[in-house]
């Protein structure tokens, strides 16, 4: 079968065992020009060398470039580098993480259907299920991130077709047990996609549990840098070919330029979250026995209630901490507002520490009871720790805390 994400340009191979060195040494095979890095191809379509060879292209017995919508030769690098590290078949490139994620729904839903999914989940991707798939007739299931697989399987209907998660969640950071769904998902013949944004193919690799699909957020740790936005769906052949014939004609394409810019981020990936997640593990520490701070949440703290299932799945803890202030909301808002240093702004996964208070904020328009359900109490602060150096990242925290 083609490779969706196909091009003219092949994909050098070199003796690449390591994570670091396929992200780096993955690549277009070079130009006539010889270049180093990547060049960025833009140009909305390519040309054929006669009617036969356009013929053989449209009809797909022949893989090459044509038009931009339908695949791209810096869409393929991006693609085949995620793959090598994160040991998916193939895949196809999306705008925004949201476009990956609508694509995948799209392809894979049809009216009539039940999707299975975590209740904490993106923002967005809640919006989806809860306002828009109803009227095309998908209905969903929300079910709390520490439910056991036991009480899950009441939740199955028999027109439930997919198992939705994401974990680390968001903003709570409880972790979900890949293992024990990848048993649930293959007894029920569910489809199971996992948003592995938080984790990072470098943390967390779902495809070794089972997952049928993997989605990124490419806007965040992969690109790292807070620049650009982007969408990845990972997965199997036969899967990925039936959403890149949704996408082809739908259009969420990934521009060549994000698309070479998040290529180039990878390079720095484990890197950046060897780092990142350093860092993270010491504020979530120092914060640990703070008088105004009721609980702390991270990972690989062995206090989060499930540490040895983040031990398990996850190399390293991840970037997020959350922690939850003793004087709730007064309190988390007044926190944002002292901080000195780290940014207010609805990204993550930047070299900048960035912080939110969900329940003034993002989650401000559910009510306390449904921010309980998907983890969030009234003083929880989010912070997505970044590159800074980590003591100056602790010192702003704590005088914003004791301001
Ligand atoms: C940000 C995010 C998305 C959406 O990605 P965009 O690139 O903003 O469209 C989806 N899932 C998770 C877990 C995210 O953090």
């Amino acid at each position: 079968m083609d490779k969706p994400a196909n091009s003219c340009t092949a994909i050098q191979v070199y003796l690449m065992k390591k994570f670091e060195t396929k992200a780096i040494r993955t690549q277009s095979e070079r130009t006539q020009n010889k270049e180093h890095a990547v060049p960025v191809y833009l140009t909305s379509s390519f040309v054929f060398e006669d009617a036969e060879d356009m013929r053989a292209v449209f009809e797909e017995e022949k893989e090459d470039n044509a038009y931009s919508r339908y695949s791209k030769p810096n869409l393929k690098d991006l693609v085949e580098k995620m793959c090598a590290i994160e040991g998916n078949e193939t895949g196809i490139n999306a705008a925004y993480g949201m476009s990956g994620i609508f694509t995948t729904f799209a392809t894979f839903l049809n009216a009539g259907d039940h999707i299975l999914s975590c209740a904490s989940i993106f923002g967005s991707t809640h919006s989806l299920l809860v306002k828009y798939f109803p009227k095309w007739n998908i209905s969903h299931t929300f079910f709390d991130a520490q439910a056991s697989t036991a009480s899950l399987e009441k939740l199955v209907q028999p027109n439930t077709k997919m198992l939705f998660v994401e974990t680390p969640t968001n903003p709570a950071v409880d972790i979900i047990d890949l293992a024990a769904l990848e048993k649930f998902a293959k007894a029920h013949n569910l489809l199971f996609v996992v948003d592995n944004c938080f984790a990072t193919p470098y943390l967390q690799k779902p495809i070794q549990y089972g997952a049928d699909l993997v989605l990124h957020s490419a806007t965040k740790y992969t690109d790292g840098q807070g620049r650009v936005l982007g969408g990845l769906i990972l997965g199997r052949e036969e899967l990925i070919r039936e959403a890149y014939l949704f996408a082809r004609v739908a259009g969420p394409a990934m521009s060549p330029f994000n698309a070479w810019v998040l290529s180039k981020s990878l390079e720095t990936l484990a890197v950046r979250m060897e780092r990142h997640c350093a860092n993270a593990l010491y504020i979530a520490e120092q914060l640990s026995n703070h008088k105004a701070i009721d609980l702390v949440k991270y990972p690989f703290l062995p206090s989060h209630p499930q540490h040895e299932i983040a031990k398990k799945q996850m190399r390293l803890g991840g970037g997020i901490v959350t922690f939850s202030l003793k004087e709730g909301l007064a309190k988390g808002r007044s926190f944002l507002n002292n901080l000195k240093m780290l940014s207010l702004s609805p990204n993550l996964g930047d070299t900048r520490t960035i912080a939110t208070h969900p329940a003034s904020t993002t989650h401000a328009k559910l009510s306390e009871e449904e921010r309980l359900q998907v983890g969030i109490t009234e003083g929880m602060v989010r912070i997505s720790v970044g590159l800074e150096h980590q003591e100056d990242i602790l010192e702003d925290i704590l005088q914003a805390i004791e301001a």
